[in-house]
């Protein structure tokens, strides 16, 4: 049997550097890190490995461009300008940018090529949204007017993880400059390929130097993540990863009281009823665990099944879960690519494993025969997966589901809320009024109804419980990289 390859894309680069005050350079100590392709597993370049010295000067490069620059204070017509600009260059640049996110981080080509455009409409949105911006004016007739003054913080620490990673670098990019601050950028090291497009991105798009720094590297202490978070001139953290991650960062930011926000695990539930679309409910709780090769932080990695209809549910669900199409990341037919590295892959693969001793194995369970090395899975499925059971529990973040039977309206809120998540849930039911008090009643930010998940950027999003802190979204953005002045005066 012949080993997969990856074909290498044409603009593959062989070095990647940090990006500051617009130029690109390489770390103070020389230092950089292998970063892997995950079909083979073979290094194919080197990046910049920043420290405490890199992200000074990234944080330097920054606050000059908030404090000297034209950006903080240009209008929001010319911002927002700029930013439709970065959207139409990452338009025109989607297929390049979609093949080297494949390559580096197993995603199916055709799945990359949605974050690509997903990621345009990111800045499109914001772009918009700071010119539509207004705040409320508050008055007490003839004594009182009240305005709000709103202005943007300073210099934003973005700390970002390696799934979908270009497209998660402009949910907080857009909005963090949108609002005239100024950032600095640490993107995942398992994924640093595609951040290495934003300094040609911006530079087309007219953006000024030293609007957007971006430091490679790793997230522990005295690496760049730590550096940035423990930085005194960077007011506001806005991170996305684990939640054990989170909590760290939150003790680390405290001795500054900095702004954080925190998009952290989830182990979402999707609840089916007995009364639901059947064919509609499985074709979507499978894409909702199996698309970005199941490292999304939204996936319905538990499905609670109604009693009368379990076992149809399991036996279809698990005969469609093994027709899903595991191939290489590059081919259009591919659903299932491979997964981000092979650190990652033993993690998954050991939860596998935990599984058939907790579990019922219906589906995959091992790797596909066709893929002897790289970090290939075949779609797994577990059935009558107890609550106490550590795939119910635990985020496998891989193309990985359990499936439990539940009896009454009841219990299925019990067993959706037996986590400690609470990022989304998924409910499928055609009963009206169950189907809004469930939604009302689970612990989770998000809540889908009868539907995939499909995202409307003016919405909230985050996560409740272990899941989050604060929300993103919509002016909830806005407010996040925004100071609000109460103005009073008397009249
Ligand atoms: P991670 O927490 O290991 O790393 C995320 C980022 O934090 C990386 O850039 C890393 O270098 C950095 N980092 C690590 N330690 C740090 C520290 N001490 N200080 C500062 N930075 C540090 O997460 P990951 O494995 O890259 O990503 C997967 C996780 O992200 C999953 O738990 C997933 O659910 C979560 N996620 C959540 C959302 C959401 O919106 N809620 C979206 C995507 C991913």
């Amino acid at each position: 049997m012949v080993t997969p390859t990856a074909t290498r894309p044409a603009t593959l680069p062989d070095r990647i550097q940090h990006y500051i005050g617009g130029a690109h350079v390489g770390s103070l100590d020389g230092d950089t890190f292998e970063v892997l392709d995950p079909v083979s597993n073979q290094p194919y370049l080197r990046a910049a490995s920043g420290k405490k010295a890199d992200v000074d000067a990234a944080v330097a490069a920054a606050k000059e461009a908030f404090t000297s620059g034209p950006w903080p204070t240009m209008l929001p017509r010319e911002r927002s300008r700029i930013l439709h600009r970065v959207a139409d260059v990452v338009e025109s640049r989607g297929q390049e940018l979609a093949e080297l996110e494949c390559f580096d981080t197993g995603l199916p080509i055709t799945q990359a090529l949605g974050q690509a455009r997903r990621a345009a409409e990111n800045f499109r949105f914001f772009a918009d949204l700071i010119v539509a911006q207004h705040d409320d004016a508050f008055q007490v007739p003839g004594r009182q007017a009240n305005y709000v003054h709103r202005t943007p913080i300073g210099v934003a620490g973005l700390i970002t993880p390696w799934n979908t990673p270009f497209m998660l670098e402009s949910w907080k990019l857009a909005p963090a400059i949108a609002t005239g601050n100024t950032v600095v950028l640490k993107p995942a090291e398992f994924t640093p390929l595609s951040a290495s497009l934003w300094p040609g991105i911006f530079e087309e798009a007219g953006v000024p130097a030293g609007v957007v720094n971006i430091v490679h590297g790793y997230g522990e202490e005295g690496f760049a993540g730590d550096s940035l978070v423990k930085h005194p001139d960077v007011p506001l953290i806005s991170f996305t990863g684990e939640s054990r991650t989170g909590q760290l960062i939150f003790a680390n930011a405290a001795p500054w009281l900095k702004g954080l926000s925190m998009e952290l695990g989830g182990k979402s539930p999707a609840v089916v009823f007995a009364d639901a679309d059947l064919d509609a409910a499985i074709d979507a709780t499978i894409f909702g665990v199996f698309s970005l090769n199941g490292e999304r932080c939204t996936a319905g990695s538990r499905i609670l099944v109604q009693r009368e209809i379990y076992d149809e549910f399991v036996e279809r669900y698990s005969a469609q879960a093994d027709r899903v199409f595991v191939g290489l990341p590059e081919d259009p037919a591919t659903e299932v690519g491979a997964i981000v590295h092979p650190e990652h892959y033993e993690k998954v693969m050991s939860y596998v494993e935990i599984g058939k001793q907790e579990a019922r194995l219906t589906a995959g369970g091992a790797r596909p025969e066709q893929f002897p090395e790289g970090n290939f899975v075949r779609p797994t499925v577990f059935a009558d997966v107890s609550p106490d059971a550590r795939i119910f529990q635990e985020e496998i973040f891989g193309p990985v589901v359990a499936i439990t039977p539940f009896d009454t309206e009841e219990e299925a809120l019990e067993l959706a809320n037996n986590t400690k998540y609470g990022l989304a849930a998924y409910i499928w039911t055609n009963d009206l009024k169950r189907a809004h008090n469930v939604a009302q009643n689970v612990e989770a930010g998000m809540v889908w109804l009868n539907s995939n998940n499909v995202r409307d950027l003016r919405t909230p999003f985050g996560g409740v419980k272990a899941s989050g802190l604060g929300h993103e979204g919509g002016y909830r953005s806005i407010d996040f990289y925004t100071e609000q002045q109460a103005v009073h005066i008397n009249l």
